[in-house]
């Protein structure tokens, strides 16, 4: 049927009434319109897919399309840069001996990254390596040939699209491609199986220029705010009689490069995993109403506050721990503790306390013990991660990283944070590329030519 605009549907349109079918003043037939097909038909062919455009994956893209591989990237949203872009997780955290790392602060300002800009320095490191991205292309499928993957299925707006690689990274954060495969995947801690909550991490403006800034460490949280009390004691007090929600134990408030301006990270639920529809949605609601109590407690209680209000809040819930991969080695707490180097690795000299967010109720789980030294964390010696953590048991031709490559639930508290991923990144991209390069595969690949290039 098709159909055809007259004078009064126009006016219908204009005046905010809806019109099935209004297209200015073209007819149109309805059959025109493509529907969003089961399998589109598009066929993609790649010598190494990457899933996932957050610090992990873009570090990876690049670095093997640098090695001249070619490269395509798929992210599910429509902005490269992971949690510090979408989830406006900030700063950017954790030391590692990395050029590449060091390269990508060069670009974009170094930890204090401007996150309505960053995503596009991305986007020209990307491009600069000759990778192909595709945004808004949610990977949902493994293709396998016996145990080897051989490529990934992705729904978009187009339908089902289809891409076959030699190698397939999984940077997706959660190991949704590596459990699609068949890769055996951990989740949560010993135990009772809780993850660290989920977080609305958000923007204010409005602070004044004289105002006091609290972070998560013992100096920042110990800073007076009144007379005699610190920020620190206020926070605990009004959490306790209801002022605000039961798990917001520390509120950190980070200065963001403008006057005025601070990134807030105080707001946490429990009990609920990322990898659940469900949890995702009563996480998303539940931590955006608890940002404006926050809000109000600030506003009532910290002398400069008065003034401030919500400047930005992101599109999707912080999400710090889902799925570990097991791979050939797993990273344990004591190798960080002790600083353990391996012959095999491809990230030297990470640096980040073990930072458990409690997975059971406010502030952190280390020292639950202590619980009104709300915020501690273990301290670790610069360590390496091996190539055998992001290489997984099981399947072939599917390297893992980022987050969810093989740790413990303690070793994931340290190396989750931006920089490390993206040095893992970094090492995961150069191993793929390698071992193409060289006609094999991942774990027989020349680790000392691969440590050439990433610590010259
Ligand atoms: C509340 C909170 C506060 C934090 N604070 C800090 C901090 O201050 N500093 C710091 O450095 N770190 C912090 N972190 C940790 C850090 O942000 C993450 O651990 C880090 O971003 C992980 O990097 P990644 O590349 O492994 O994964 P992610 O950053 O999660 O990136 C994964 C990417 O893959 C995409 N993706 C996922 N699934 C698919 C799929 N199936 N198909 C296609 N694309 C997919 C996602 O959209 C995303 O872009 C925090 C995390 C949270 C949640």
């Amino acid at each position: 049927m098709s159909f055809k605009i007259n004078r009064r549907q126009l006016i219908g349109a204009i005046s905010g009434v809806s019109l099935m079918g209004f297209c200015g003043e073209k007819s149109f037939s309805a059959q025109t319109i493509p529907a969003v097909a089961s399998n589109s038909g598009r066929n993609f062919e790649t010598e190494i897919l990457v899933c996932g455009g957050g610090p992990a994956g873009f570090a990876a893209a690049t670095n093997a399309a640098r090695l001249g591989r070619k490269v395509l990237i798929l992210e599910r949203y429509g902005r490269l840069g992971g949690m510090g872009i979408h989830a406006r997780v900030w700063p950017l955290m954790g030391g590692v001996n990395s050029p590449f790392v060091k390269e990508v602060h060069a670009k974009i300002g170094g930890n204090g990254f401007d996150p309505e800009r960053a995503d596009l320095y991305l986007a020209d490191f990307l491009e600069q390596a000759g990778a192909t991205i595709l945004l808004h292309a949610w990977a949902t499928e493994a293709i396998t040939d016996g145990n080897r993957i051989v490529g990934v299925k992705a729904i978009s707006k187009e339908g089902i699209l289809t891409i076959r690689a030699k190698l397939v990274i999984d940077a997706t954060g959660d190991a949704d491609i590596a459990l699609a495969a068949g890769v055996p995947c951990e989740m949560g801690r010993g135990g009772d199986g809780l993850v660290q909550p989920m977080s609305i991490m958000f923007a204010i403006e409005g602070v004044a220029d004289n105002a006091k800034y609290s972070g998560s460490e013992e100096s920042a949280r110990a800073i007076k705010i009144g007379d005699n009390e610190t920020w620190e004691t206020v926070t605990t007090r009004a959490q306790k009689n209801g002022e605000l929600p039961a798990t917001v134990g520390v509120v950190r408030t980070y200065k963001m490069g403008r006057s005025g301006k601070a990134c807030v990270n105080a707001t946490q639920i429990n009990g609920l995993f990322g990898t659940k529809v469900e949890d995702l949605t009563q996480a998303e609601l539940e931590c955006r109403r608890q940002a404006f109590r926050v809000v109000e407690f600030m506003r009532k209680h910290i002398p400069g506050y008065e003034n401030i209000y919500v400047s930005h809040m992101p599109a999707v819930i912080g999400v710090r721990e889902t799925r570990r991969i097991c791979g050939l080695e797993q990273l344990k707490r004591e190798d960080l503790i002790t600083g353990r180097k391996w012959d095999n690795a491809i990230v030297r000299g990470a640096r980040f306390v073990l930072d458990i967010h409690n997975p059971a109720g406010g502030g952190q789980a280390e020292n639950q013990d202590q619980h009104q030294i709300q915020g501690s964390a273990a301290q670790v010696k610069p360590y390496d991660i091996p190539a055998t953590c992001v290489i997984p048991q099981k399947v072939d031709g599917l390297l893992v990283a980022g987050r969810c490559i093989s740790g413990t639930h303690e070793a994931h508290s340290s190396y989750r944070v931006q920089n490390i991923c993206m040095a893992i990144g970094t090492g995961v991209g150069v191993l793929a590329a390698t071992a193409l390069n060289d006609n094999t595969i991942p774990v027989e690949a020349d680790m000392k030519k691969i440590q050439k290039i990433l610590f010259p």
